[in-house]
């Protein structure tokens, strides 16, 4: 038994259809722990750097539409990180298949996921698939003090000439 992280988004077709609480009920069932959670505004580049593995497939330009929220008059997600015992695979038996049609009915994509005539499985949330894609998703979506554990290593830089957006 190893202890795992994994993320876990809340699609915009997730939060247009008010699924937010019944997703975080179902996965409550895993007994994991949540050690980060944020809304994010989902950048074209953040979305493209998330599915940079796809970006051969004939699906890649309305994939990137969706995760931005473009497909659902929105424009963000909800991210989590969760750990414990064998996360991955606790997560991912409860979101299902990929594929909402193949995915089991009860399962999150299963019960709520759908095929777009446009061809993209809209499954209503993510999850990260192994522990090296969940290193490499867990340090894209969230800054190391946005964690309430350490969960990779650090390094202190110091950033000169930073600007940053502050209240006026
Ligand atoms: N996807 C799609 N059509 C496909 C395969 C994938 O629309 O034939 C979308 C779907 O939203 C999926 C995402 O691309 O969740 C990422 O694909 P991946 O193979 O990584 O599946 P996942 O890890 O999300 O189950
Ligand atoms: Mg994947």
């Amino acid at each position: 038994m190893s202890i795992e992280q994994t993320l876990l988004l809340i699609k915009p077709d997730g939060l247009l259809k008010s699924l937010t609480g019944n997703i975080l009920t179902g996965l409550s069932r895993t007994k994991l722990i949540i050690v980060g959670a944020k809304v994010v505004r989902v950048s074209k580049e953040l979305a493209e750097k998330h599915y940079e593995h796809l970006k051969d497939k004939p699906f890649f330009n309305e994939l990137i539409r969706y995760l931005m929220g473009e497909l659902h008059q929105t424009n963000r997600v909800v991210a989590f990180v969760y750990q414990g015992e064998n996360a991955i695979k606790k997560i991912r038996d409860i979101v299902g298949d990929t594929n909402p049609e193949n995915a089991n009915p009860v399962s999150i994509r299963g019960a709520y996921g759908r095929i777009t005539t446009a061809g993209v499985f809209e499954n209503v949330v993510h999850a990260s698939s192994s522990m090296e894609n969940a290193e490499h998703e867990i340090k894209l979506w969230f800054q190391p003090n946005e964690l309430v554990e350490d969960l990779y290593p650090t390094k202190e830089v110091t950033i000169t000439q930073k600007k940053e957006i502050v209240w006026a």
